[in-house]
């Protein structure tokens, strides 16, 4: 008999629906798939696998209303956002769908013939995505896969499976040949170890925690199989003395509260220039104290539940350790694991909250008095995923932001992702590149060619 999932909603605590559990076998099934599928799908003509690219982002768009009711029931994303991710996803596979066609390679002179180059695909991807965007992230990785002529397994989070399982009927639906996509819902420390291990898959593309990305490197490196990591954050958000206050305390608390703090560029650390630190925490309560949170299917949702009651435990505990706590927004009472916006201020650069990823609803303020202070902050972490620099002066903007090591910077915002520019960390938040040209890069090789003439 093979054993049972139960996939809980986060803001109700029942169960949303019973699933079958893979187990590695049930991998090496989906790897066998892929590989049979592969051959007809990387020789597509490129107009032939775009128009299929193509047909899959208008059948995503049809089903936009039932992903996001589903996303919104499995994750706990408020309903407008889970309608804006999944028009996203839409839209990501809409953009990667020119790719085929697109010119791809160089010439390059050569004695005696002609020397070219051109993009193969690498053959088998696994795809190992975390539950906080589950299927945003996943097309990520996913269109760029597949439009460079990959077939693909893909391993959901437990927690959140069901919005994969439906994308992948809506392929087979959408004309996507059987095979090239493949989803297997079951434990990381076995499905995901399956993939990252076995011989018969090129790359993996992973988003989740830095510790299993470390794993992930390690065991990759045995069959030495190329490796996209987008690892966690705790990204600053920069707030200078002569930036517009208002503007840029409007939009702190949602660059950290959105999704429940459940974010990898999550504003974190919020650093404020001493002498605008009172005016600016006056109009932060005020802006905090404006969050809805509750039931992620009424649409007045700004902010859900955390994901399960453990990670609820994992948040609560960066608030016992003595660390102040300046204001809170609110949050329901009764079932679902919520978590009312926290605000802890003046912060410890040192403390344990101001270094480690929180993945929850909790920002610390931290104080600081000239450039050279703020930048140093802002770079005293492990991690270097984004951030954020507000300021009125363009010259400071600019050096500021050339002097944040995180592969992702915002000027007089906090936002960090667009479909058409790269995404990624430096040091412990991953390498590689997701979104933009540079994704297409991490899905396929160089071949270098010469023809003798
Ligand atoms: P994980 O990194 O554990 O999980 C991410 C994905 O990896 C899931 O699909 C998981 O499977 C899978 N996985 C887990 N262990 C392995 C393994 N040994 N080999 C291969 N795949 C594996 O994140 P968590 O969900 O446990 O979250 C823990 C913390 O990680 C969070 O609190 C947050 O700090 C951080 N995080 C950061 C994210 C980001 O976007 N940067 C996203 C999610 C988490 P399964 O869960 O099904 O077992």
């Amino acid at each position: 008999m093979p054993e049972t999932l139960a996939v809980v909603e986060p803001a109700t605590e029942q169960v949303l629906a019973e699933i079958e559990r893979a187990d590695e076998a049930a991998v090496d099934a989906a790897v066998a798939r892929a590989h049979a599928a592969l051959p007809g799908w990387r020789v597509l003509a490129p107009p032939d696998r775009a128009a299929l690219l193509y047909g899959l982002a208008d059948a995503i768009d049809a089903h936009v209303e039932e992903l996001a009711l589903l996303e919104a029931r499995n994750a706990g994303h408020p309903i407008g956002d889970a309608r804006w991710e999944m028009a996203q996803v839409a839209r990501v596979f809409r953009y990667y769908a020119g790719a085929p066609e697109r010119p791809a390679g160089d010439t390059i002179p050569v004695a005696g013939g002609q020397a070219f180059t051109v993009r193969e695909p690498l053959g088998v991807v696994g795809l190992i995505v975390p539950w906080n965007f589950p299927l945003l992230i996943a097309s990520w990785k996913l269109a760029p896969a597949l439009a460079a002529g990959n077939a693909i397994v893909l391993k959901p989070a437990e927690l959140t499976p069901m919005t994969a399982l439906r994308f992948a009927e809506i392929a087979r639906e959408a004309g996507i040949p059987d095979g090239v996509v493949n989803v297997v819902v079951g434990p990381g420390r076995t499905c995901g170890q399956r993939l990252v291990e076995h011989p018969g898959v090129a790359k993996i593309g992973f988003t989740g925690s830095t510790e299993v990305g470390r794993s992930i490197a390690a065991g990759a490196s045995a069959t030495l199989k190329r490796v996209t990591l987008e690892l966690g954050g705790k990204s600053a958000n920069v707030v200078f003395a002569d930036a517009d206050l208002a503007a840029a305390a409007a939009a702190a608390p949602m660059a950290v509260f959105g999704n429940a703090g459940q974010d990898c560029c999550a504003r974190s650390r919020i650093l404020v220039q001493r002498s605008a630190f009172d005016e600016f925490m006056g109009l932060l309560e005020q802006a905090v104290g404006r969050i809805v949170v509750g039931d992620p299917l009424d649409a007045s949702t700004e902010m859900g539940p955390l994901i399960s009651a453990s990670h609820r435990e994992t948040v609560a505990s960066f608030l016992d350790n003595g660390t102040p706590v300046a204001f809170r927004g609110s949050a329901p009472d009764g079932p679902g694991y919520w978590f009312a916006p926290t605000v802890l201020a003046p912060v410890d650069p040192a403390a344990r909250v101001a270094r480690e990823e929180v993945f929850g609803p909790v920002v610390a303020v931290i104080p600081f008095t000239d450039e050279e202070e703020a930048v140093r902050l802002a770079n005293d972490s492990i991690y270097g995923l984004s951030g954020s620099v507000w300021t009125t002066d363009g010259a400071r903007a600019l050096r500021v932001a050339r002097s944040i090591e995180t592969g992702v910077v915002s000027i007089n915002s906090n936002n960090s992702v667009r479909v058409s520019t790269p995404f990624g960390g430096f040091k412990q938040s991953g390498y590689g590149r997701e979104l933009g040209p540079h994704a297409l890069d991490a899905y396929s090789d160089v071949k270098s060619i010469y023809y003798a003439t």
